[in-house]
Parts: C-alpha cells; sequence; structure tokens
C-alpha cells in the first residue's frame, strides 16, 4: 500500500514539474541516470564522477552507475566533462578555452544533464555546484556537512557559465587547508592539501622561496657581510648586518640575486611565482644612490622595482613564463612615480596597517585611505596584481573580532582594482578562532564570486552550522557587529588587545547569555552542539582577558592576600576554557607561541590556583625578578659575589635607558596604602670621569607622571653595595619602577661617566 501511494506522489510530482525539470534520482527508485565522464578522465574528472556518485547517494540513497564515454550514451546521463557526446548535445564542441582551469557550464539536454569543464578543476568545480546549490549539499567545516534528505532530486533547465572572480583564491584558514573542504567550496590556494584528485595546485611559489621576506635568503649577510658590507643597507650612514635590507644599487647584489634566483628555478621548475623581496622590517637602504632613486620616485618602491625588474628580465630569456613576485609592503607600499613593474612582476599589497571593521573603501581611518590610493596606482601599472589581505586578530585569534561584514566589501574591492591572486589570511594555526569556520566559508564563496548576497550567504551558514541555536547566534553576531562605528577614532586592527576593545562588560554578560541558551537550544543534537560550545569559546575567552591578571603577582607585600585570591566565577571560567580547549584538541590562541602557552599556563593556574601567601609588611625583589629591555644590548643577569644572593643584573655604559623595570602589577599591595621602595645597588666608576651614576625612580603611566625617584652623580656614590631610598608612595597596578644608567650627553659624542651598574635587589616596605 505505501510503495502504491509512493509511486501515485511520483507521477504526480512528475505531472506537475515543468517539462524541463530532470529528475537526477528518486528515494526507493532504481537508477534512472548514469554518470558519464571520458574514458581518459584526468584524475579530477574521475573525482567528479565518484563525489556526483556519493552526493547523490547521500541525498537519496540511490547510487548512480559510473561509466566512461567508451560506453554508448545511456538513456539519461549526467554527463562530466567534454565527453564524446557533449559537442553533438550542444550542437557545437565546447568552448574549454573560455572556461579555463576552473570553470563550468551546466547546460541541460533533456533528458541529459551536462557539466562541461576542464581537466584541472572545472569540471569537479561544476559537479560541486549542482550539488550544492541544486542539491542542498553544503559542506560548512572539514566535520561538518548538510546532506539534506530528499524523496527526489530535481533540477530546473539549465543554461549557465561560471568563471572564477579570482585565479588564485586562498581563503588561509586552518580547517580550509583540507582538500576535500577547499575543493569542494571551490578555493585552489597552495596551502590547500590539493592532491591529483582535487586538481592540485596551479600557482605554486617554488623554489623553497615562499611568497615573501627572501632578500636573507637570496643574499645572505651571514655570507656576505664581512667581506662586502656595500651589499647591504646604509642606515644613518652605516652599513648594518643586523636587521638590513639589501642595497638595491649595488650592481654586485643583482649579479647574486639573480645568479640565485636563476639557480633556483632550475632546481625547481615549473612554479609559476618566485619570490624576491624585501625582509619583515624596515631599514631600507638609504646610500646616495639608492636615496637618489627613491627620491625621484617619491617611493622606496622605486629602488624595489628598479631591481625586481632587472632579474625578472633575466629570468624572462630562460623561463618565460615565470612571475617574479615582490611585495609592495610597508615602506614599499607606495607606487613609484615613474618605473613600471614588468609584465612578469607582480607586486604584492598587504592591509596590514587597516581598519578592518568596515571595508576598505568605506572606512574613514586614514591607512584606509593611504591603502585605496596605494592600491589604484598599483592597478594603474601592473598587469597582475596579488593582495595579502589579512581576516582576524593575529594577538589572539579567539577574541571577539567583528569584521565580518566587511569580507565581502574587501573582495569585491580587490576584484574592481583587478587584483587576480587573493590571499586572505586568517588563523592558520589552529581550529575555532573567533567565527573562523564562518569566515573562511564566505572567503571561499565570495573569491569566486564576490556578488553571492551576504545576508543569504549568512543565513544559510548561521541554520546549517549551529542548527537550533542560530537565532541566539545570530543575535550575538549582530551584537558583536554593532561595536566599532568610528573608525576614524577607533579602528579595528588585526593585533588590538581585546583588553583595548570597545566591547564592554555588559556586553560580554549579554553575550554569555546567548550563547547558553544556543547551547540549551541544541542540548540533544551532538554535531550542532560542538560548533556551539567551540562558537561560545571567543566570549569566553575575551571575557576572562578583561580580569587582571593577578596570577601573575611574583611579589607579596600585603596584610590581607585573600583579595587577591581568584573569584570562583574566575575559576570556573578558565576550567571551562580549559576543558574546551581540551575538547577540541587543536585550537590556537594566538599567532605568537609563547603568548599561547603563556595563555594556557594561566587558565591553569587560575583553575587550579597555589596556596595563598603568609600576610606580610616587608619583601624583597630579588634582581631575576626583574625585566629587562634588550637584554645582551643594554645588560644582563650576572653572578656577582657582593650580592647578597650571588646574582645581580649588570647595566653596561652603552645607554641610560630606564631599561630595568619591575610593574607593579606583579606586586600584591594593600590598595591606599603607603609603602616605600628602597634598592641596593654599586656602581662600577670609570676612573677619572665624572658625571651621572645613575637615575630611577617610579612611574604612573596612567597618568603619565612620576611617583618619585632620585638621580646621584659619581661624587656621591662609593664602590660598594648601598641601599637607596627611591620613593614613598601609595601603589597602584598600572604603577613601574624603573632604573637606567646614569645620562650622557650623547648628542655632543661624550660617553658614559660609569663602567656598570649593579642591582642586587629591592625592599618593598608597608609604611602604615
Ligand atoms: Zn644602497
Amino acid at each position: 500500500m505505501k510503495t502504491c501511494l509512493l509511486a501515485l506522489a511520483t507521477a504526480l510530482a512528475a505531472y506537475v514539474l515543468p517539462a524541463q525539470t530532470l529528475t537526477l534520482a528518486t528515494r526507493g527508485q532504481p537508477a534512472a541516470y548514469t554518470i558519464v565522464r571520458p574514458a581518459n578522465a584526468s584524475p579530477s574528472q574521475v573525482y567528479a564522477a565518484e563525489e556526483f556518485q556519493r552526493f547523490t547517494e547521500q541525498l537519496t540513497g540511490v547510487k548512480l552507475p559510473i561509466v566512461g564515454d567508451d560506453a554508448p550514451l545511456p538513456e539519461r546521463a549526467v554527463l562530466l566533462g567534454d565527453t564524446r557526446y557533449t559537442a553533438q548535445l550542444l550542437g557545437g564542441p565546447a568552448d574549454l578555452k573560455a572556461l579555463g582551469e576552473d570553470g563550468f557550464r551546466l547546460k541541460t539536454c533533456p533528458p541529459h544533464l551536462l557539466i562541461v569543464g576542464g581537466p584541472v578543476r572545472g569540471t569537479l568545480y561544476g559537479a560541486y555546484e549542482v550539488l550544492e546549490r541544486l542539491g542542498g549539499c553544503r559542506w560548512y567545516a572539514s566535520w561538518h556537512s548538510v546532506i539534506p534528505k530528499l524523496n527526489a532530486w530535481s533540477i530546473p533547465a539549465l543554461d549557465e557559465t561560471q568563471t572564477p572572480a579570482f585565479a588564485l583564491r586562498e581563503p588561509f584558514w586552518f580547517d580550509m587547508f583540507d582538500g576535500d573542504l577547499a575543493a569542494r567550496n571551490k578555493v585552489n590556494g597552495n596551502s590547500m592539501r590539493l592532491a591529483d584528485k582535487h586538481g592540485g595546485h596551479s600557482y605554486r611559489f617554488g623554489g623553497g622561496l615562499g611568497s615573501c621576506h627572501t632578500f636573507n635568503t637570496l643574499c645572505s649577510p651571514d655570507e656576505h657581510f664581512a667581506a662586502h658590507p656595500e651589499y647591504f643597507s646604509e642606515v644613518n650612514g652605516k652599513r648594518v648586518k643586523e636587521y638590513t635590507q639589501l642595497c638595491l644599487s649595488n650592481p654586485d647584489v643583482l649579479r647574486i640575486v639573480t645568479a640565485n634566483v636563476l639557480d633556483r628555478i632550475r632546481k625547481d621548475p615549473g612554479a609559476s611565482f618566485y619570490g624576491v623581496s624585501q625582509n619583515d622590517w624596515g631599514n631600507y637602504c638609504t646610500c646616495p644612490a639608492c636615496k637618489a632613486l627613491d627620491d625621484a620616485e617619491e617611493s622606496h618602491a622605486g629602488s624595489m622595482i628598479v631591481f625586481v625588474n632587472k632579474i625578472a628580465e633575466a629570468v624572462e630569456k630562460e623561463f618565460p613564463n615565470v612571475t617574479i613576485e615582490t611585495l609592495a609592503y610597508q615602506y614599499t607600499r607606495k607606487p613609484p612615480k615613474t618605473v613600471r613593474p614588468r609584465d612578469n612582476v607582480m607586486p604584492c599589497l598587504c592591509t596590514i596597517e587597516c581598519d578592518f571593521s568596515h571595508p576598505i573603501e568605506v572606512s574613514g581611518y586614514a591607512q584606509n585611505r593611504a591603502f585605496l590610493s596605494d592600491i589604484r596606482g598599483w592597478g594603474a601599472i601592473c598587469k597582475r596584481l596579488y593582495v595579502w589581505d589579512y581576516t582576524t586578530n593575529f594577538r589572539d585569534y579567539t577574541s571577539p573580532f567583528p569584521n565580518v561584514l566587511a569580507l565581502q566589501g574587501n573582495v569585491k574591492f580587490f576584484h574592481a582594482n583587478r587584483v587576480d591572486y587573493l590571499f586572505e589570511q586568517g588563523a592558520y594555526q589552529g581550529r575555532h578562532g573567533d567565527f573562523a569556520e564562518l569566515k573562511a566559508w564566505l572567503l571561499a564563496k565570495w573569491l569566486w564570486n564576490p556578488e553571492l548576497p551576504q545576508e543569504a550567504l549568512l543565513q544559510d551558514f548561521f541554520k546549517g552550522y549551529y542548527g537550533a541555536a542560530a537565532p541566539y547566534v545570530r543575535n550575538y553576531f549582530d551584537a558583536l557587529h554593532s561595536f566599532y562605528r568610528d573608525p576614524a577614532t577607533r579602528p579595528l586592527c588585526i593585533f588590538d588587545d581585546p583588553n583595548q576593545a570597545l566591547l564592554t562588560d555588559d556586553f560580554y554578560e549579554r553575550a554569555s547569555g546567548l550563547w547558553q541558551q544556543a547551547e540549551a537550544a541544541v542540548k540533544d543534537d551532538p554535531a550542532h552542539l560542538y560548533n556551539v560550545r567551540m562558537g561560545a569559546f571567543s566570549v569566553l575567552y575575551g571575557k576572562l582577558a578583561r580580569v587582571p591578571a593577578s596570577e601573575e603577582i611574583k611579589v607579596w607585600v600585603t596584610e590581607n592576600p585573600q583579595q587577591y585570591a581568584a573569584s570562583a566565577d574566575q575559576r570556573a571560567l578558565a576550567a571551562e576554557l580549559l576543558s574546551r580547549f581540551d575538547e577540541a584538541k587543536d585550537i590556537r590562541i594566538s599567532e605568537g607561541a609563547e603568548y599561547h602557552d603563556g595563555v594556557i599556563a594561566r587558565w591553569k593556574t587560575l583553575a587550579n590556583p597555589p596556596a595563598l601567601p603568609p600576610a606580610a609588611k616587608q619583601a624583597f625583589v630579588e634582581d631575576k625578578l626583574l625585566s629587562l629591555g634588550n637584554r645582551g644590548t643594554w645588560g644582563d643577569t650576572v653572578a656577582d659575589p657582593k650580592a647578597e644572593d650571588g646574582s645581580a643584573m649588570k647595566l653596561y655604559n652603552t645607554h641610560y635607558e630606564w631599561c630595568t623595570t619591575l610593574p607593579f602589577s606583579r606586586v600584591a599591595f594593600d590598595p591606599g596604602k603607603k609603602y616605600r621602595i628602597r634598592m641596593r645597588v654599586r656602581v662600577e666608576k670609570e676612573p677619572g670621569k665624572d658625571g651621572e651614576a645613575f637615575w630611577v625612580g617610579v612611574y604612573d603611566t596612567k597618568n603619565k607622571k612620576g611617583c618619585g625617584g632620585l638621580e646621584r652623580k659619581t661624587a656621591d656614590v662609593g664602590d660598594d653595595y648601598a641601599w637607596y631610598d627611591v620613593a614613598e608612595w601609595v601603589p597602584e597596578r598600572d604603577h613601574y619602577f624603573w632604573i637606567g644608567p646614569g645620562r650622557f650627553d650623547k648628542q655632543a659624542g661624550a660617553t658614559s661617566a660609569i663602567k656598570a651598574l649593579y642591582i642586587d635587589k629591592l625592599e618593598l616596605l608597608r609604611l602604615d
């Protein structure tokens, strides 16, 4: 009886569907269609057939057979690629050239469906387009796909052609490196693990050079500086070895780099791009020849492009299809006035300084205005343009970073400015950065077609990825994106401290509530629950980051240590973050490994705090607890038998910086009470010289003023350790203790009156 009703329903459905509609599969029925691919199909076309078969079966329960086009044309076929039947059905040969490597044409020729694309990736992408748009398949993350259950899968009449907006599409987000996820979302970046079946990589950076910062590799200061300092940057009249760039007007440098680049291409031929670019710091060469060129070109890109052009010219003779990539980054971002990059030179522009709360073109932030002018300038003079864009907070991947509503505007803007290759750097070292999976998925969609409407994509993702929790998550998302209204004064930048962000305690309270409701809504739905729990991570993270870091306290001089104990809420929050961190296994907190480890260590301490020390009115601070700037250059920790603990911090006579500090955030005080700080130091005098021995004080960073201090001349100090009173004041977290060697007149060429200053310890004493 049931079967009869189903057959009747199917018959009725067939009756009301427009004549052009094809029903590719019907649940419970034998396979009506056969997948046909070229007999000599490429690996990605073989995979296209397998994927089409796999997902059709998941959609309908019907497994379509696959045959090669050496078999007779089946009665009903899904034809993949340029089969031997394709031209006849199209009424002429398929224009594969117009489709390029990635494009495809979809055409219904009832009763057949044609998915026409080239052997690289086009056919595979065409198959995914049909499955995604017409079958409802979604691939949101490597662990989360949505494949609907259909009784019958019907598709409308089709005749459309799609090619991508960008030749290289690289949402550089950790999960998107998964080859299947990347291919299914039509991205083809170098970092994606694309096997042959996914169509591989077409835009590889070769020669072991990568895409950025290759000067030191191509002409190493370790190898050449000793004999040839003139190969490297002249800065303030001196050639420098550390943090240097190349002297781009030096003919020997050109010869060395050209030979090196050619050698690397010969050893690793076949890549599209080879990188010749500045190191990741400033210090460009200011020798007379480099400076004259840069002055005339009104940009340091002047000497850079002249140099890179010459290399590209030499490379072209042997490798006409190779492109030399260089950076237009920081000091070279402004295009040169008259020099033009050769056709085989591709500058890479970086948006590192921009505000990301609004699209670059919309934001009034000064850095965005400058970037606009630069990219328009480069767009007008380059054959090819590569953009390295930034789409997360790199200091804290897992802190809330409301840039989603700027993404499409930026992608559109790059497309309008003739960018061919777009690299969208996100949290690339781990999962679950703030809205990581959403951002990677949206970028994939827009890198293919920047016009896809944002709101429809957002609703699609929220519903598919969060299930019944979607309304709460969306509510949170909208609240988060309502901050940062005025980028001219408060930009959203990629290294922002979450504590400096505009987000308020009230916001975090509300946000926590919304995520709790979201969690409750999917409590019996493990797949969506996981996504919600990890989605909430950034709110928990941001909330805990706002709690003063009392676990960093190293010195206790309080009558009530209990006041510094973490609250039960904070301990619970830290434990919850650790539990989610362990559950996901591959969350990365920050681009910096040390910072990442520090945050995890902090949570562990907070979750299981050590016992508090006893009350104390007096404490000593040994030299090893002090911070030292520029260790090795300004000073260092040394053994000193004269120091009471045998160790001292030695400050050299090379400077008079406030290099040694103790932030009072590391000291537990009693608030509002007066303290005295003393120090035990000794001065090693320069024989025969008079002058300052040291200066020392307490500084209030919030109010930008001193809270006491002293200075001593060499004539007023002895040769041995002595105690000196530094200040009596009411300490606060924002204060810090500092000390440096005494000042001397550097401008006039003077040198320090002391050989060294040794710090043994400090004493802190509560006075009232
Ligand atoms: Zn130079």
